[in-house]
């Protein structure tokens, strides 16, 4: 399935399917649909009766496998682990390319195409990706590489050259909004301006709970009760760069209601930030604005959760008493 925004993107590239390349680049923001555009792609590719379009058609024996994943020339490579926890390395490494690189040079077990999907790509470590290089400037015939990404200009230059570049297109704010509501009735709207107008998220209950209890603590904050919502936080094993983005966001909609500019990602509380605003110093804000991208690139590797959050809401306690930051 692709999502109705991707559409016209599919027309176009069914046009261009007696000239597909051996290796694409699909590109585009985080929460738009990319991967499952890929995947797509990928099952159109294997797919052994494609409709006139190109599209999969979704009864072959090719399709079949690759519904249950379990397609012998299909390989998907995420950095993502199995353990289920947020706290994990994100790095796509050398030894998983070189897995790759055995998948590609056995001859298809279907006799079509072999297809991979790498996402995010720029995951892949700089071994990671030399291995790949090599792979596509020298392509074994009937193997389609899917390079996904979020942030292409994190990709090395000579791996974009060797790819042909697709710009995936977001949702219109009516389209993402229409997709949100099948899925989160209630909240479609807050949840939507959270992630800042992508549709596709995950979300469990947990999140939503641990999120909305920060959100009353950031109007109302005691240092005590702050130094119980990080216990908390750090026993559901969620990861800094959880907290991060909600903090962040938070800091976010401070300084644009300090500009009499309207809330981007938690518009419900509106009345409260302007109160906050009101009443904060923009250096203290910016400061502590600087810490939480200085934070950002660890965000998933093991640190000390906790202290780190006690450490972030003690001076975002400090920025809601109107305190100016000591260097
Ligand atoms: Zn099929």
């Amino acid at each position: 399935m692709i999502y109705p925004w991707q559409k016209p993107v599919w027309q176009q590239l069914q046009h261009n399917w007696a000239h597909l390349p051996h290796a694409w680049l699909l590109f585009g923001a985080a929460g738009i649909g990319k991967r499952a555009f890929a995947e797509y792609l990928a099952q159109a590719l294997l797919c052994e009766e494609p409709l006139a379009s190109h599209q999969p058609c979704g009864q072959c024996p090719s399709c079949h496998l690759f519904r249950q994943h379990t397609h012998p020339d299909y390989l998907l490579l995420t950095p993502e682990d199995q353990d289920g926890s947020e706290r994990k390395q994100t790095q796509i490494k050398v030894e998983a390319v070189r897995q790759v690189l055995d998948f590609v040079h056995l001859s298809a077990h279907r006799g079509g195409w072999r297809v991979v999907v790498i996402e995010p790509a720029e995951s892949m470590n700089p071994q990671a990706a030399n291995a790949l290089l090599k792979v596509l400037e020298e392509p074994p015939a009937k193997v389609a590489f899917l390079l996904v990404s979020h942030h292409k200009d994190r990709l090395l230059p000579t791996i974009k050259s060797r790819c042909q570049q697709l710009a995936l297109p977001a949702p219109s704010p009516d389209e993402a909004f229409a997709f949100v509501r099948q899925h989160y009735t209630d909240e479609a709207r807050a949840l939507l301006a959270f992630h800042g107008g992508v549709p596709l998220f995950t979300e469990t209950e947990q999140h939503i709970k641990l999120r909305t209890e920060l959100l009353a603590l950031l109007i109302q904050p005691r240092l005590l009760a702050l130094l119980d919502y990080a216990a908390e936080f750090d026993r559901h094993k969620l990861s800094l760069a959880t907290f991060l983005d909600w903090l962040g966001k938070w800091l976010f909609d401070l300084a644009l209601a300090q500009q009499q500019q309207p809330a981007r990602y938690y518009p419900d509380y509106q009345t409260q930030l302007n109160d906050i605003a009101r009443q904060c110093q923009s250096l203290t804000l910016f400061a502590l604005t600087d810490r939480i991208n200085a934070l950002t690139p660890y965000g998933l590797h093991t640190l000390n959760v906790k202290m780190q959050l006690e450490d972030l809401l003690i001076d975002y306690l400090s920025l809601w008493q109107g305190k100016l930051k000591h260097p």
